[in-house]
């Protein structure tokens, strides 16, 4: 009983001390990322916004074009709603990628690449907001799809 209870006082005075010491220097580090990463993140949202306003707008397209085909079902329609079909599911995987790095800021692991865990660059994240690979990874990636 005794023993136990000296313990877990050992350990809470370990704790707290770990903390208040590595407070300090995260904070000073948090406030540069978190400007940074302010900026990649209203970017991020305004990316968000219009993709999908434009994906909005396809889908309402699209609408129309089904009720058009089926009273009048003709080659050049259908050859404008597959373009319009791919577009969709273009600017759907875009969302998705934006979604997905959004969710990653608020989890503070944007630009960190998913497969090897190192720091994105700056310029590849500047160019490419959503990127969640950096270059090598990313390189590597197209290599197999375009292989397999
Ligand atoms: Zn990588």
């Amino acid at each position: 009983m005794v023993s136990a209870r000296n313990d877990s006082r050992k350990i809470r005075r370990r704790d707290s001390g770990k903390v208040s010491g590595s407070h300090m220097q995260c904070g000073i580090r948090t406030r540069k990322i978190a400007c940074e990463q302010q900026q990649f993140s209203s970017r991020l949202n305004a990316l968000w916004i219009e993709l999908v306003s434009e994906l909005e707008g396809c889908q309402s397209e699209f609408k129309n074009h089904s009720t058009v085909l089926t009273d009048n079902d003709n080659p050049s329609e259908r050859t404008s709603q597959n373009i319009l079909t791919s577009t969709i599911n273009h600017l759907a995987g875009r969302v998705r990628e934006v979604d997905a790095a959004i969710n990653r800021i608020s989890s503070g692991l944007y630009g960190i690449c998913i497969d090897c865990n190192k720091k994105i660059s700056q310029a590849r994240l500047k160019a490419n907001p959503s990127a969640v690979r950096c270059l090598r990874c990313q390189a590597a990636l197209e290599r197999i799809q375009k292989s397999g």
